[in-house]
């Protein structure tokens, strides 16, 4: 999420792939078998539906626009005015990323695990990625499948055809619906994935706090796809070039939600005190004030009662930007500690929390726009007509879904990158590369990194570059920098 930006703890991203990355599957049989029965494509408004039609035939917003040449021809045009927006945000979106991010920070050397880590650490990285990469890879895979299956059949449309009640209501029983469905899928493999972290001693949780903790990010999701949706298909229903304000109100919404995530979202699921009063605060702070980022507190949050990983981060911007610790954080020496800040404070002097958001910003805009070009050759596929269908809910969550996927690698090559960066801030302000290695030890051997990642894994889930990678990193800094090389 551009809202946040983690710093350093690959684990964290492990762990979130049990909640994010494991997500859907196919349709339960049984629901799937219900809807057969009844065909929802006959299903309408009703009588409302009817009069709609008669009294304001142009403006129906059910109405198959194939079926009517006039509205086929405006929405032919209206399509075309989509294509050019979308190929300008498309092309503005490329601009900013590729200047605002610091392609070249540093030419490092070649990663070398075996240089730093022993061979049981690096075995025990091995056997726990072999282990999560099974629930890791099926729950992609299911995700992929379902939301297939919401874009390219009518399974959606069945199984909403069947919700009754006004249009508003249906939309969020439909979000629910789908979102239980997925959940029900998704479920055991958080199970596979919560009793992994276990094993290797990552999660500190009963089984009460993490569902506690899963239900909670449900509850979030589907409250953000309810808001998002009603106001998709509200629009759809009265404006005919509805992805205009569609794509302003999903930029407006990522700007929103980025600022309001750690005031809003955050508390739901951590609890956040002022850094206790003492050396490491004091210290911490005239860092920062060295370093010219006005920082009043530090944050740290009880992460100790779900995981054992170590991580901190920079949320939020603006009158609600805030550094984190993890309370596990605190256990390392001092000056580990302070080198984690040093990079977090090389977040928020670069803004990035804040580019990130505009750029989220223009690409959810891409994505509204996006959506009315894309939803006119999967409708008849998805057995929908109109966004402004109800029904519609399940093709725009599975396109959604999609949508995230694919842009997942390359906001993982621009993250990676502005990692790199705030690596470098790190080690310009502290000079101190052999405890900032002393500290990418301890991160990747408490969070049981991955040390060498495939091609795939890297492509698909690292945000950072591994261990390996930020130490050769602070190698070559030395070098270049007239220190001795750790
Ligand atoms: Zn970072």
């Amino acid at each position: 999420m551009s809202g946040r930006r983690d710093a350093d703890g690959p684990s964290e991203e492990a762990e979130a792939s049990g909640g994010e990355v494991t997500a859907a599957g196919p349709g339960d049989g049984v629901l799937a078998g219900a809807v057969r029965a009844k065909d929802p494509a006959q299903t309408d408004d009703g009588a409302a539906g009817a009069w709609r039609r008669r009294e304001h035939p142009a403006r129906d917003p059910e109405v198959d626009p194939a079926h009517d040449p006039a509205v086929g021809a405006a929405e032919r045009r209206f399509r075309r005015q989509a294509a050019v927006v979308l190929a300008v945000l498309a092309a503005v979106i490329l601009a900013v990323a590729a200047f605002s991010t610091p392609w070249r920070v540093l030419a490092a050397g070649p990663p070398d695990p075996a240089r730093d880590f022993t061979a049981a650490e690096i075995a025990r990285a091995q056997a726990f990625d072999a282990a999560t990469s099974l629930p890791s890879y099926l729950g992609l895979a299911l995700t992929l499948a379902f939301a297939a299956l919401l874009v390219a059949t009518p399974f959606g449309a069945k199984v909403l055809g069947r919700l009754k009640g006004p249009w508003w209501l249906r939309v969020v029983l439909g979000v629910l619906v789908l979102t239980a469905i997925v959940e029900a899928v998704r479920w055991p493999l958080g199970v596979w994935f919560e009793t992994l972290l276990r094993d290797y001693g990552l999660s500190t949780q009963d089984w009460a706090g993490w569902t506690a903790d899963r239900l909670k990010s449900l509850g979030v999701e589907a409250f953000l796809l309810c808001l998002m949706l009603l106001v998709l298909v509200g629009l759809a229903r009265r404006v005919r070039r509805w992805w205009i304000p569609a794509a302003v109100g999903a930029c407006a919404l990522t700007v929103v939600m980025s600022f309001l995530y750690p005031v809003v979202f955050e508390p739901l699921f951590n609890d956040f005190t002022s850094m206790p009063q003492g050396s490491l605060r004091d210290n911490l702070l005239d860092m920062a004030e060295r370093d010219g980022v006005p920082v009043q507190d530090v944050l740290v949050a009880d992460a100790s009662r779900r995981t054992t990983a170590l991580n901190a981060y920079v949320s939020g911007f603006g009158a609600t930007r805030r550094i984190v610790v993890y309370d596990t954080l605190l256990k390392a020496p001092q000056p580990q500690v302070e080198l984690v800040v040093a990079h977090e404070l090389g977040h928020a002097e670069a803004d990035d929390v804040l580019y990130g958001t505009l750029v989220g910003a223009l690409g959810a805009a891409l994505g509204a726009v996006l959506l009315f070009v894309v939803f006119g050759a999967v409708r008849r596929r998805a057995g929908v007509t109109s966004i402004a269908d109800p029904r519609a809910v399940g093709v725009v969550m599975g396109l959604m879904t999609l949508g995230s996927l694919i842009m997942g690698p390359a906001q993982n090559v621009i993250s990676r990158h502005v990692e790199a960066r705030a690596d470098v801030h790190a080690l310009d302000l502290t000079r101190d590369p052999a405890t900032f290695i002393a500290m990418q030890k301890r991160l990747a051997i408490t969070n049981i990194s991955d040390l060498s990642p495939d091609p795939v894994e890297y492509v698909l889930y690292a945000s950072h570059p591994s261990s390996p990678e930020r130490i050769a990193l602070a190698r070559s800094w030395a070098e270049l920098n007239g220190v001795p090389v750790p």
